[in-house]
């Protein structure tokens, strides 16, 4: 896949994804679902290396989360004047991946297909 823009809420954060992400993954969990206001979230699990912000980055905010299931702590950054959260990064396997929103990348519902769905356990029933 080529170079994707993605922006936050009031696009002070720019930023451009390159290269296929390691995965697509739709997940339904505690976080998630908090942080979306609905069911789940679609995010796409990128190296950081294929992660370039090109405007903003001052205003980039990090948040702690130490209640994950894994028992990592999970960095939530997020946009301090829209409060728009771009990517997690999950410590687990220390600084490496950026874990985007994929609707924040242009035309990204229709780029970034899940091919993986997590705690579908927490998913309503129908
Ligand atoms: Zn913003
Ligand atoms: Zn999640």
């Amino acid at each position: 896949m080529a170079v994707v823009l993605g922006a936050c809420l009031c696009g002070g954060i720019t930023f451009e994804v390159s290269g296929s992400p390691e995965a697509v993954l739709q997940c339904y969990c505690n976080h998630c679902q908090k942080n979306a206001g609905g069911p789940f979230q679609i995010v796409a699990k990128y190296d950081k290396d294929l992660v370039n912000i090109k405007t903003g980055t001052d205003l980039l905010k990090h948040y702690v989360l130490t209640d994950t299931q894994s028992g990592y702590p999970k960095h939530k950054v997020f946009c301090s004047a829209c409060g728009c959260t771009v990517w997690t990064v999950p410590m687990r396997h220390g600084d490496v991946y950026r874990i985007v929103r994929v609707t924040l990348l242009e035309d990204g519902l229709k780029k970034f297909k899940p091919d993986k769905v997590l705690f579908e356990e927490r998913k309503l029933d129908e």
